[in-house]
């Protein structure tokens, strides 16, 4: 390989990027990472929803151990408004320790930039990629500092917030926003999460410390206008939307919206380029499939380039190998939430009906359990 040609370059340092980075360390690869915002501006509220098998991921890392504050779910109880039926997973009938963990992103994110920096991976912050060119045997990557990096191989892992994102393969417009926020409920929350649909949307509840956070999806007029009202007219509503399985709602911090669509692209991209992450699939939040389903892209492309002679490393080869071996995970991810946004946020009675059939089906039959639960929390290899 030529001394100038980096083996691997990974676009954005968010969590997809940083476990690229550290997994690949362990395959004996190393990665020079570029990310857009400077190291001590990277403070974010968002709050992430992390499977058991992402823990599995970051513990092999060796960054599970470093994370504080991670509230596990041990139950989640999922249900629909205004009709029957109603479903309870936990993770003893599973037999996991825990069905998921609940935890800032900022936490993630300062424990993996901790790990690269430990791992002495080389990191430029407040540096963005601005065009990537591709040749047969390596990529450029032009950057706002002017420089031009060239590499072998590519890893988009920019959350698909890049200019030079592709149009989507397939997207959905689900005219719905995300009201995020922390809540506090009479009753603890015992780490017992709360799926509920409605025919507005999907909200959910998250056991986070000592409180909740709440995930309340609405169309885009009424999120903007649910997110606007005086702490005491929102409490109100979300009681009624919710109903009083915690008992009253006490408290709230400030609101925050976020749009949601799916967008798939595909991790193929132009040649010695690939996309992972958000970069590749953006999903609804609602079955929690997305940020986890960009986990197991950063680690099995890791482990895919560990397997690949240093010679063929970022081949088109390579990468048709690596967008094979992801395609069910990342199509049965896509597939199962787009259903559920779709299925569930209606109130067309014969849907509803079959619904309720579907979740009494769900928790009268403990294989389907089983089966659904692994699947969210593994993957297709669940
Ligand atoms: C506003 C918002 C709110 C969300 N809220 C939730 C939530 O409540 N719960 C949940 O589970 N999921 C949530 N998600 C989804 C979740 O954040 C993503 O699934 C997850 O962060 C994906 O990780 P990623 O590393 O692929 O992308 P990101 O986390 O977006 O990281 C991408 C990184 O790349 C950097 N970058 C971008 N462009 C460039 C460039 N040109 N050059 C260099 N670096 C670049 C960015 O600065 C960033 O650090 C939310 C997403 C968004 C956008």
């Amino acid at each position: 390989m030529d001394a100038g040609i980096k083996p691997v370059l990974i676009v954005g340092a968010g969590p997809v990027g940083a476990v690229c980075a550290l997994a690949l360390q362990q395959q004996g690869i190393d990665a020079h990472v570029l990310e857009a915002q400077p190291a001590d501006a990277r403070a974010d509220m968002r709050t992430l929803a992390l499977s058991y098998g992402s823990r599995l991921i970051l513990d092999r890392l060796g960054v599970w151990s470093a994370l504080e504050g991670v509230t596990p779910i041990t139950r989640i109880h999922i249900s629909q408004r205004g009709a029957l039926g109603m479903a309870r997973l936990s993770a003893d009938e599973i037999k996991v320790p825990a069905l998921g963990y609940v935890l800032p992103y900022a936490t993630l994110t300062a424990a993996l930039n901790q790990a690269l920096q430990d791992a002495r991976i080389s990191v430029e912050y407040g540096v963005a990629v601005e065009r990537i060119e591709s040749e047969l045997d390596h990529a450029r990557a032009h950057t706002s500092a002017g420089n031009t990096l060239t590499a072998s191989l590519v890893v988009v892992a920019d959350g698909g917030r890049g200019e030079a994102a592709p149009d989507p393969k397939i997207s959905r417009d689900y005219d719905q926003m995300a009201v995020v926020c922390e809540v506090q409920t009479e009753l603890p929350h015992a780490n017992q999460a709360f799926e509920r649909f409605t025919p507005e949307g999907p909200a959910a509840l998250l056991p986070k410390d000592d409180r909740y956070a709440l995930v309340w999806t609405a169309s885009n007029a009424d999120a903007e206008r649910i997110a606007a009202l005086p702490d005491a007219e929102f409490l109100t509503a979300l009681y009624r939307h919710f109903g009083g399985r915690q008992g009253q709602f006490l408290s709230a911090s400030p609101r925050k919206t976020f749009p949601l669509k799916l967008a798939y692209s595909g991790s193929e991209a132009d040649a010695r380029v690939v996309r992972i992450g958000n970069a590749a699939q953006t999903l609804h939040p609602v079955a929690g499939q997305g940020f986890n389903i960009g986990l197991r892209d950063a680690w099995e492309l890791a482990s895919r380039c560990g397997d690949t002679p240093v010679e063929a490393l970022g081949s088109s080869a390579m990468l048709a190998a690596y967008a094979r071996g992801r395609r069910v995970d990342v199509l049965g991810g896509v597939g199962f939430t787009d259903f559920l946004v779709r299925v569930f946020s209606n109130d067309i009675a014969p849907l509803r009906h079959a619904r309720g059939l579907g979740l009494l089906a769900l928790e009268a039959f403990p294989p389907l359990k089983s089966f659904v639960a692994r699947r969210m929390i593994f993957g297709a290899r669940g």
